[in-house]
């Protein structure tokens, strides 16, 4: 099948009869006829559903769908990105071990790295993604225990070279784990230029609506957990609170990874996604191969647009060929990057602010990535605390106009634009 075709088919195939959507199991529970036949769910002898704090049917074919379309061996949702970027690297390290990152990551996976695990005992390094090979090299520690990326970093813009860091991990024994959220597997499958697991925040482009938070884990499948048996204990060893089973013997390198984070950390941790949530999922995703080329044919429009005006000082957008990263860009995503454009207002952060001030078809949010197209300064929001210097030092200008691109008319998005800009001084 092709990815539009399992957009709309993968992970549910009714049966004589059944439901054409995916049902929505709204149970917390479920009803077996004897102990025995639920023993052996909770031995991992028979697949099958207990409590829906570790599994549900629902979320398993929302899983299974993405799972087909990044082309993973398994896969499982989470209630939020943020719980799917944690459960991916906490499944595979703990409390004396370390992981190299791109230093260009979400601001939200920046700071549960940098500050939250760094409380549980996990150590980071975190790298320039165009660092040299002699910088990545010397990044990497006896107990580094993955590499991590980010498909096309959000806000910065900057696209992931995820051949060259899946080489660097493997050299090293260390699995890749990208962030696909911008990209979506419909412009970038990271499995294919070999990345091993992949994470999503569903609550963007996926869900596409502005209406459910969420995330997925999907496994690669291609990493071989027992050709590296001292690294990946939890692995290769036996579980002792899962009546001594180890994953990596008993579920092979395709299952391994998601079927310990199911039955360890969403067990322990409880971050499922709820069954209604999952179904709304499901519907964005349907749609997410005929979205997905709408939203950065209106991006590259308009960054053309901006690229073009005179009240613009700079253009951040990987489809524009005057981008850093339009080579780059074309190799991993040669059908389009993502609806994100970054753009700076002349007249500093007054000038954008004066922008900002006249949008009427722009809404002004925190969030990106869905079918409304959105807008933010962080200069006078998120970041509103910082003063220009302090602004600068952490990468974000004080004239920056972060601009979310929907799937509307894009004339009128260009013409909200233009009548904006022309308000500045
Ligand atoms: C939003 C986002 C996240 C976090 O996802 P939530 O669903 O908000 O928890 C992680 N990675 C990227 C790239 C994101 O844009």
């Amino acid at each position: 099948m092709e990815l539009e075709t399992k957009a709309i088919q993968a992970g549910y195939e009714p049966k004589n009869g059944d439901p054409r959507m995916i049902p929505i199991i709204q149970s917390t529970t479920f009803k077996y006829d004897t102990s025995e036949d639920m023993g052996k769910l909770f031995d991992l002898e028979a697949s099958g559903y207990f409590y829906t704090r570790l599994q549900n049917p629902t979320n398993d074919m929302v899983a299974a769908k993405i799972c087909a379309m990044e082309g993973g061996t398994a896969a499982m949702l989470t209630s939020s990105g943020q719980a799917a970027t944690f459960f991916s690297v906490f499944n595979i390290a703990g409390q004396g071990d370390h992981i190299v990152s791109s230093s260009t990551i979400y601001g939200g996976s920046f700071n549960l790295f940098n500050v939250t695990m760094r409380r549980m005992g996990i150590d980071f390094t975190f790298v320039d993604p165009d660092c040299s090979d002699e910088e990545l090299e010397a990044a990497f520690k006896p107990n580094t225990k993955a590499v991590f990326g980010e498909t096309i970093a959000n806000p910065a813009l900057i696209v992931f070279d995820i051949e060259r860091f899946a080489k660097a991990a493997h050299a090293h024994g260390v699995p890749l784990i990208v962030d696909n959220t911008f990209a979506t597997p419909v412009n970038c499958r990271p499995i294919e230029w070999g990345a091993d697991i992949v994470t999503h925040s569903t609550t963007k482009y996926m869900d596409g609506h502005d209406s459910t938070v969420g995330g997925c884990i999907v496994d690669g499948g291609k990493f071989d957990w027992m050709a590296h048996k001292d690294k990946f204990p939890g692995l290769t060893t036996p579980d002792e609170s899962y009546h001594g089973i180890t994953y990596a013997e008993k579920f092979g390198m395709g299952g391994a990874f998601i079927t310990k984070c199911t039955a360890q950390l969403m067990r322990d941790l409880g971050s499922i996604q709820a069954p209604m949530n999952a179904f709304l999922l499901n519907l964005g995703l349907e749609s997410l191969p005929v979205r997905m080329p709408r939203h950065c044919e209106n991006a590259q429009k308009v960054a053309e647009f901006l690229e073009a005006n005179d009240k613009v000082s700079w253009v951040n957008y990987p489809g524009l060929p005057s981008n850093k990263y339009y080579e780059l860009a074309k190799k991993y995503m040669p059908n389009g990057t993502c609806g994100v454009i970054s753009f700076g207002v002349k007249g500093g952060r007054k000038g954008a602010e004066t922008f900002m001030k006249h949008l009427k078809v722009a809404m002004i949010a925190t969030h990106v990535a869905d079918a409304h197209t959105c807008v933010l300064h962080p200069a006078s929001s998120t970041h509103r605390q910082m003063n220009d210097e302090e602004l600068i030092a952490a990468g974000v200008a004080p004239d920056l106009i972060r601009l979310s691109v929907g799937i509307e008319n894009v004339n009128d998005i260009i013409a909200d634009v233009k009548q904006a800009l022309d308000q500045v001084e």
